[in-house]
């Protein structure tokens, strides 16, 4: 079960998105069955295979003010199939409980998205062996107990609906939730997702992704955070502190090598 998409850690890597998602339990079927094994060495049986389905995204817009296109949702429905699912964003064999065996895109043409698209949802089939180990996650995930996932992955652009700018590539002075003037009135800018570009992760986790407060861009790999708020806002003092810190200990090491190297200079030069 161990793919070379798995090496990668859940964090760190660039322009990584991560959204929430929400699972179920699912009931078995011939076609499923056979759709499994087309990702099994040995065929499994109905009795040894537990399933669940996941909607992984969807394109309307959701709390940070982000949506993904449909042609974003076309994309990552290929690159999530085969994915390996993971407990609480550890990337370890012994993590690895499910595998996504199949996705679809689930339309609803009678709710229509703020945008007047049909409201679509990223669906993805995911299945477990039956083990001992993995006996109490099924009943948690049969339950109802476990019913949060996180979704990690990449896009191609980010459209900000203010000025155009695609903030995959250069970010532009807008912020996702915040009102603008334009001609015809006041705007709350959003950011619109397009063109999936790879699919890192789908983690079932105990608390689900939770964007740090404050408004922040991280598109590009780089994090940027919007400065007004960032005088207010309660991390902004933390990191400061931390990158003095940092900074500190930078210049602590630096002396003390330098300190160091004069010891071993005065040693040299008294003998
Ligand atoms: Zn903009």
């Amino acid at each position: 079960m161990v793919d070379k998409n798995d090496r990668r850690g859940s964090t760190g890597s660039p322009g990584m998105i991560q959204k929430a998602a929400s699972l179920d339990a699912q009931e078995i079927t011939e076609a499923e069955l056979k759709a499994i094994n087309k990702h099994t060495l040995e065929p499994l049986a109905a009795e040894d295979v537990f399933t669940f389905k996941a909607v992984l995204c969807d394109n309307e817009l959701d709390r940070t003010h982000e949506k993904f296109t449909l042609k974003a949702l076309q994309d990552l429905q290929k690159l999530f199939v085969g994915k390996t699912v993971i407990k609480d964003h550890e990337r370890c064999a012994d993590n690895q409980v499910a595998r996504i065996y199949s996705t679809e895109l689930v339309a609803d043409p009678k709710a229509l998205t703020k945008a007047g698209e049909a409201y679509t949802q990223l669906v993805a089939h995911c299945y477990m062996v039956k083990t001992a180990s993995n006996a109490d996650l099924i009943a948690e995930i049969k339950a109802g107990i476990k019913k949060e996932g996180s979704v990690g992955c990449a896009v191609s652009h980010v459209y900000c609906s203010i000025c155009g700018t695609d903030n995959a590539k250069n970010y532009c002075r807008h912020w996702p939730g915040k009102s603008y003037e334009k001609e015809g009135g006041t705007q709350v800018c959003t950011f619109s997702l397009d063109g999936g570009r790879d699919a890192y992760e789908f983690s079932l986790v105990a608390v689900p992704a939770q964007k740090a407060a404050g408004v922040s861009k991280s598109y590009t790999g780089e994090t940027v955070y919007e400065p007004e708020d960032a005088a207010g806002s309660p991390e902004t003092p933390e990191e400061g502190n931390t990158q003095t810190d940092s900074e500190k200990a930078a210049t602590l090491a630096l002396r003390a090598r330098l300190a160091a190297s004069r010891v071993k200079l005065n040693t040299q030069n008294h003998k």
